[in-house]
């Protein structure tokens, strides 16, 4: 019976009371909840992470139904570290389990996007030009150039192709190269840790070329700074595991719960066994 006629029917349709009372049994229509199963139904399980800005490389269970991510829950097959330490299972946060709707979100960025100023200059002079020529036209011109930089940080993005783009950044390298020399063409790659191809492919064309293959630490400006200034090494050294076996942390300019969600329990932890810790934090 539909839900409709459940409503005309309400004061005439047999129900069943059960413990004591406290609960009925009716027999209204309950189809309205297959759409609710059917969001959480699924056809298989991958195993994944979220690679795009986060180093954590969890391990997810990826449900997909139809090749649509519908939800995602912690894997908990991890290897034990040692018999002594805490699991690092389930490793995860809040924002890698509403991660897929970064994928499916109108927001996200599919196609390459250019400034539509510089795109104007540069369809402009192609007309006639060949790639580096072309280039040369507008970074060269005074007018051109403070054209489409002084807009910057307003917008005015076009869509354009990977074809295009691919030739203005090869032609941009190339007139630099020539004017300047290799070693002012300096680039980054994605981090090493969670992409390992995309970071090849960057650094690999960055040596070749003899530029200057920056560090994601320098990009991303989130590197203490003090640390490879005292130590001469980066900060990448012990696992996160490894704070279980300090007696005194020194948290700096840190809040390891928001900033290291799928390690912080170690943080905590170590405290049951007497750890101290301490917090340097400029920003409360
Ligand atoms: S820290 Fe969060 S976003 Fe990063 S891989 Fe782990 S669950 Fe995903």
């Amino acid at each position: 019976m539909s839900h409709f006629l459940d409503r005309l029917t309400y004061f005439g349709s047999p129900k069943e009371l059960f413990a004591n009372g406290h609960g009925v049994v009716t027999g209204e229509d309950r189809t309205w909840e297959d759409a609710y199963r059917n969001r959480w139904a699924h056809d298989k399980i991958v195993r994944s992470t979220h690679g795009t800005n986060c180093t954590g490389s969890c391990s997810w269970k990826i449900y997909v139904k139809g090749g649509i991510v519908t939800w995602e829950t912690q894997q908990t097959d991890y290897p034990r570290t040692r018999p002594d330490m805490p699991n690092h299972e389930p490793r995860g946060c809040a924002r890698g389990a509403s991660y897929s709707w970064y994928l499916y979100s109108a927001n996200r960025l599919k196609y390459p996007l250019v400034r539509g100023r510089l795109l104007k200059h540069w369809r402009d002079a192609r007309r006639s030009q060949d790639p580096v020529a072309a280039w040369a036209s507008i970074v060269e011109s005074d007018q051109k150039r403070r054209d489409y930089q002084q807009v910057r940080g307003l917008g005015g993005f076009v869509r354009s192709s990977w074809d295009e783009v691919n030739e203005i950044v090869a032609a941009a390298n190339v007139y630099t190269i020539k004017k300047y020399g290799p070693d002012r063409v300096v680039g980054f790659s994605p981090i090493p840790a969670m992409s390992m191809v995309s970071y090849a492919a960057g650094s690999r064309y960055l040596s070749l070329i003899g530029g200057v293959c920056m560090s994601f630490y320098d990009w991303y400006c989130d590197l203490p700074p003090s640390s490879p200034q005292v130590w001469g090494e980066q900060t990448d050294v012990p696992e996160s595991a490894d704070w279980y076996n300090s007696t005194f942390i020194i948290a700096w300019g840190s809040n390891v719960p928001q900033t290291r969600t799928p390690d912080a329990h170690f943080f905590t932890e170590v405290r049951y066994k007497g750890a101290k810790t301490v917090a340097v934090t400029p920003d409360y």
